[in-house]
């Protein structure tokens, strides 16, 4: 049966609207900070390659403790970190020792492994402002093609920007509105900043799932409403999305991909296919197996890794 174009046109939009949902994060700790997951969540492991995504601003606004997070392994996945506010310190077992500030990426490479610590800087001038770490730590699972591979780390700045009807963009990776951001991936991907004073109307893969992290306001991501500290789950076959927010301004996160092809695990912070591999991971953590995981520069404390689930005693 076929009906008129118009009835077609109104059946596919009230579908898109249906077919966004939208999902509340929980609260979490890391490194003394109080943060919200919003990935992964119920029944939902990945959008894309993206497999984590953790919003970090603290409780305490007015006299937060720094974010300190110490020495710890990561495997199978890349970091991607990505601040609105504050500065930070990143060491790592390649040498690496990195300042990040607002508008700059860090992208860590784990493949067979690597370790890092994360240490908050407060110079004076950014304290003097009331400026604290704010930010999003986020992570991409690699591919078999690489997660076996060697770790690296890169820094980047100065990464695109487009100007857009409403508001403006800047492209962590992939590409959006016309702006391409040199980040090399192994899986098509789009992560970007969304920074917005009216409605926008994003043009979008339509391959690609995707997920709308509003960070600081309340956002309607088509017809749905979705506060900071959830998120909305975009299917494939949207081929723009429509951002309103509520309020003068407000900032949103976009991450998106095809969708990943394979059902990882995910444990403490490693992301692999079996326990068996997890498992491992957890012993040349805890043997200080330092062909896998070597030492980390940093003042902090080696963060120690709980026993998995499956090899407590019942
Ligand atoms: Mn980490």
């Amino acid at each position: 049966m076929s009906g008129p174009v118009d009835d077609q046109d109104g059946l596919s939009r009230g579908m898109r609207a249906l077919g966004i949902e939208v999902r509340e994060g929980r609260a979490a700790e890391v490194g003394g900070m109080g943060i919200r997951r919003v990935l992964p969540t119920k029944g939902r492991r990945t959008v894309g390659p993206w497999c984590f995504v953790d919003l970090m601003s603290p409780d305490d606004v007015a006299n937060p403790d720094p974010m300190e997070v110490g020495p710890h392994p990561h495997i199978g996945l890349s970091t991607v970190t990505w601040l609105f506010e504050g500065e930070a310190l990143h060491t790592d077992s390649l040498g690496s020792e990195q300042v990040i500030r607002p508008g700059e990426l860090n992208l860590m490479t784990a493949g067979h492994g690597i370790a890092h610590a994360e240490l908050e800087v407060r110079p004076g001038s950014s304290a003097a402002r009331g400026e604290f770490v704010k930010g999003a730590q986020m992570w991409l699972a690699q591919t078999e093609s690489t997660r076996h591979g060697s770790s690296s780390f890169a820094h980047h700045k100065d990464l695109p920007r487009a100007e857009i009807a409403g508001g403006e963009v800047q492209v962590l990776a992939g590409s959006l509105a016309g702006a391409e951001s040199p980040v090399e991936t192994d899986w098509p991907l789009v992560g970007a900043e969304l920074r917005q004073s009216g409605p926008v109307e994003l043009p979008v893969d339509p391959q690609f799932e995707h997920a709308v992290v509003p960070i600081d306001r309340r956002v309607k991501v088509d017809e749905v409403i979705v506060e900071p500290g959830s998120l909305a789950l975009i299917p494939p076959g949207f081929e723009s999305v429509r951002i309103e927010v509520d309020g003068a301004s407000g900032r949103s996160m976009l991450l998106g991909g095809v969708p990943f092809p394979i059902r990882i695990q995910m444990w403490w912070n490693f992301v692999a296919r079996t326990r068996d591999e997890l498992t491992q991971a957890w012993r040349d953590w805890e043997q200080h197996n330092d062909d896998r995981f070597a030492p980390v520069p940093s003042s902090l404390d080696r963060i120690a890794a709980p026993r998995p689930l499956w090899m407590r005693e019942a």
